[in-house]
């Protein structure tokens, strides 16, 4: 038997340096990239031969393998616009999957559309694909799959549904940037893409960014419009003239020669990423009772994000919940040092915000005339529920190209968690336990957390 676990007093398997790494990496490139831009005095997309901006726009559309990529200040700014530049109407109804981040459900308010859940697969955790059907309306305009921790949705099948129901398709490729499904490249899939810059994702900048990505000429040139102020920008001098609503969205100088930067060096650091996250993957997946990431043959995981499923019973703790077991391995694995998350503590329709059904006052815009009534109830998304409450993640900043060596130390801890299995199953029995998402209500705090 091994040392005793840090939560009993032991000393934890991971040194204090790997319980939290550093991403973005930042370099002398991306230094230099800043520089140039002070010294060049063109700071915004309007500065006369500006190169960033523009320069960063066609990489990037190169990059994604469409024929147009339009920054914006931020990735849901890019899901914002995306679905305005499509036409959306307010009142139309969204179609996005039940776990995510908020943005993706977020995003449909700023036009005063209305989204619509649907529960996610318990193996890809991405939007599953055989339920979409039947929440179809006639009020149904766009879907936007969200390819979650980094591994692809399942585009095919959502393309056909798509092509029936004459819907829209908005990929939310913010976590899969360069990912691949069936040999195309995330975000040239559906009719628009959008990634996000920010410090988190994969391909950052210093601050806050976004990209809309898509082969069609109008929705580029809307989305160019709508970042400032809706201007009409056919012609050669600017006259500030405003054809449409808009405001101002655009992504600044400094933030595209960073992110350029780090574009450069994107397919180096993933060809690390690539072998040192698969290693750490197959350790843990040698643990009876963890479910590790799944990466079908017909796409490639980006390493996101991954998402360890816990079952009880295969761990050979019987008469323990699969919720109890989760929170007592969080408090464990937190112990001996491994930076475990629940990537949301509630399936999206949960969130305040839409059981409230009042994003402006007066209920709009649920309370619009000919919107359909939504009844946003947690018992409607099974699988949502149980995967948050049977599951932890690991997030970006610890998949990092250099991350091999604490990856190691993770999975030490894992494997000397599992050595103590049984006095962790007498402690999940015990302890008080209560779903993630009862601390929206509790306030902040976790149930789980609580002392036990
Ligand atoms: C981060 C994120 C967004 C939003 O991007 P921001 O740049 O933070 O606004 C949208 N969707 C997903 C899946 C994300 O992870």
């Amino acid at each position: 038997m091994s040392a005793d676990l840090a939560m009993f007093g032991g000393k934890p398997a991971v040194r204090p340096e790997y319980r939290r790494l550093e991403w973005p990496v930042v370099t002398q490139s991306d230094r230099d990239a800043v520089l140039s831009v002070l010294d060049s005095r063109k700071f915004t997309v309007g500065a006369k031969n500006e190169t960033e901006i523009h320069g960063l726009e066609s990489e990037w559309a190169a990059f994604c393998d469409t024929r147009y990529a339009v920054s914006v200040n931020s990735g849901t700014v890019a899901l914002e616009l995306a679905l305005t530049a499509l036409g959306l109407q307010p009142g139309d109804e969204v179609i996005v999957p039940a776990l995510s981040y908020v943005a993706t459900a977020m995003a449909p308010l700023f036009q005063l559309a209305i989204p619509v859940f649907v529960d996610i697969d318990p193996v890809t955790f991405n939007i599953d694909v055989t339920k979409i059907e039947a929440k179809v309306t006639n009020r149904t305009r766009a879907i936007v799959p969200v390819h979650l921790g980094g591994l692809p949705a399942d585009m095919d099948e959502i393309r056909a549904l798509a092509k029936k129901y004459d819907l829209f398709v908005v990929e939310d490729a913010v976590q899969a940037q360069g990912g691949k499904y069936r040999g195309e490249t995330c975000g040239s899939i559906g009719d628009v893409g959008v990634f996000s810059l920010n410090v988190e994702k994969s391909i950052p900048t210093c601050g806050e960014g976004g990209l809309v990505v898509t082969d069609r000429e109008d929705v580029a040139e809307r989305v160019r419009s709508l970042r400032i102020l809706g201007e009409d920008l056919s012609t050669e001098e600017r006259l500030y003239v405003s054809a449409t609503r808009g405001s101002n969205l655009k992504l600044s100088s400094v933030l595209a020669a960073f992110t350029r930067a780090q574009l450069a060096r994107f397919w180096d650091y993933q060809e690390k990423r690539d072998a040192n996250t698969p290693v750490f993957v197959d350790r843990l997946a040698k643990l009876p009772g963890i479910v590790v990431p799944t990466v079908p043959d017909d796409r490639t995981h980006m390493w996101h994000m991954l998402r360890f499923r816990f079952v009880p019973e295969a761990a050979g703790l019987d008469g323990v919940t699969p919720g109890r077991f989760r929170a007592a391995l969080r408090r464990a694995l937190l112990a001996e040092g491994v930076p475990l998350t629940h990537y949301q503590i509630i399936p999206l329709p949960g969130q305040p915000v839409f059981q409230e059904q009042n994003a402006y006052g007066n209920g709009f815009p649920w309370s619009l005339p000919g919107a359909n009534p939504q009844r946003y109830d947690l018992a409607d998304y099974p699988v949502t529920c149980q995967v948050i409450e049977d599951s932890l993640c690991l997030r970006r900043m610890h998949l990092n190209p250099g991350a091999g060596p604490a990856l190691d130390e993770y999975a030490t801890a894992f494997e000397r968690v599992w050595e103590h299995l049984d006095r962790l199953g007498r402690f999940a029995r015990a302890m008080p336990y209560e779903p993630p998402w009862h601390a929206v209500k509790n306030g902040a705090r976790l149930p789980d957390e609580a002392a036990a």
